[in-house]
């Protein structure tokens, strides 16, 4: 009986520890409290589960999710730009930050046991917010490119992207080719200003913090073009009359979560979690939710 009750008590330490994001706090007042009543921690273990958020956050019991390498115990701290619908943006209602990624964000921290933060920064400086380790990992609709590989680690992708041409309805312009000669508006240091800066000279872009800043520039007059993601670039010229989306892509690519070099740990528990709610439909879920198939 004794040892049946102490076998118990350490299937829920285990259980604890792996629900706890790192080796915070609130996981040493649970282990505390395992060793007192077994029965007691046995309850709050299930409520622990039942009250994460996503009921799938269960899966993180099965050992193969941790909380191991977020750098603050307890809490996965994401960097992200909130002007990129509909992967992040703020929703106008409470403000609070929505979108794709913040949901697939928190579905990942449930199944972590962590607890999501997400940090508002500009665009150029998620990745540079990895590296110093003030931010766990950076998505934002991130692009894998090399060079970006240079600094940070990526996760497996998780969506398909490509840049697009915005242009006014009446442009000359038809494809990639027109662009030559022309003001190409871009968003600071996204792939749209790094291949449109390769490809045109720099003298041919006219650098944003927003996206959505570049896009009224064209509405205005100001510039003769966009180059942008699909998916923001849609909810883009749906907001702004008289312009379209070319129908040739500018580039295709792939988007991952950054994470700071030589954190396997993360890694590991991010594309773990990223297979899971591949798997189970979850990521599907999230998508249609943001994004009517065409
Ligand atoms: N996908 C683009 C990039 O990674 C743009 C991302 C963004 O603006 N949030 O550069």
């Amino acid at each position: 009986m004794k040892k049946k009750m102490i076998s118990a008590v350490m299937a829920v330490a285990v259980a604890a520890g792996l629900m706890a994001c790192g080796s915070s706090s609130a996981d040493s007042a649970v282990s505390t409290s395992a060793t007192s009543a077994a029965s007691v921690q046995a309850q709050s273990s299930s409520d622990a589960e039942t009250s994460s958020a996503d009921t799938s956050a269960a899966a993180s019991a099965s050992g193969t999710i941790t909380g191991d390498g977020v750098g603050t115990a307890g809490t996965l701290v994401m960097a992200t730009n909130a002007e990129f619908p509909p992967y992040e943006y703020h929703d106008g209602s409470n403000d609070e930050i929505v979108g794709i990624d913040a949901e697939i964000a928190q579905a990942i921290a449930d199944k972590m046991g962590c607890k999501l933060q997400i940090e508002d920064i500009a665009f150029d400086s998620i990745i540079p917010e990895v590296t110093s380790g003030k931010a766990d990992m950076g998505m934002a609709g991130m692009t894998v490119t090399d060079e970006r590989k240079k600094s940070v680690d990526f996760s497996d992708t998780y969506a398909e992207a490509s840049q697009v041409i915005i242009v006014k309805n009446d442009s000359a312009i038809t494809s990639p080719d027109g662009l030559k000669d022309k003001i190409i508006g871009v968003q600071t240091g996204t792939t749209g200003d790094i291949y449109a800066t390769d490809d045109f000279g720099d003298d041919h872009v006219e650098r944003y913090n927003k996206g959505m800043e570049a896009v009224q520039a064209l509405s205005q007059g100001k510039i003769d073009a966009v180059i942008i993601d699909r998916e923001p670039a849609k909810v883009f010229v749906a907001d702004n009359t008289g312009l379209k989306i070319l129908d040739q892509a500018y580039t295709t690519e792939q988007y991952a979560i950054a994470v700071e070099k030589g954190n396997t740990a993360l890694l590991n528990n991010i594309n773990a979690a990223l297979a899971e709610l591949k798997a189970d439909g979850t990521l599907d879920k999230i998508v249609s939710k943001y994004i009517t198939a065409e």
